[in-house]
């Protein structure tokens, strides 16, 4: 799939970081959360990177694609799992929905919610 725009590779280590990024997915642009929130992952196909060890620490070398591979609802927050394609580690993500921010396609969310149901590890 073509990259809309240049995603670099080496990336200073910075210090919580909210900005806006390119999805290395879809190649779409992905815009910086707002209300305090990191935004990581992309609004129209879900995925994310590699990219943080703490929430918007930037500060994981790995940079592997982020695939969403489950997705659950909990005390009224639904809430993404990625896992690296890379490396393996699993991270979760509350989904943006606020208004303003290009909140996550919602449609996809809840398809990965019942995909996932089936599929998902008892925590
Ligand atoms: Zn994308
Ligand atoms: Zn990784």
């Amino acid at each position: 799939m073509a990259q809309r725009c240049y995603v670099p590779h080496m990336v200073k280590r910075f210090t919580k970081r909210n900005e806006g990024f390119c999805c290395l997915h879809c190649g779409g642009e992905v815009p910086a959360g707002s209300h305090g929130t990191i935004r990581n992952h992309c609004p129209s196909c879900l995925y994310s990177q590699h990219t943080d060890i703490d929430p918007g620490d930037r500060a994981a070398t790995c940079r592997g694609l982020m695939t969403p591979v489950h997705a659950y609802y909990l005390s009224g927050t639904i809430t993404l799992v990625h896992r690296c394609a890379r490396c393996g580690f699993e991270r979760e993500n509350k989904i943006a929905q606020a208004p303003g921010v290009a909140p996550d396609d919602l449609p996809r969310v809840y398809a990965l919610m019942r995909e996932s149901a089936h599929t998902a590890p008892v925590r």
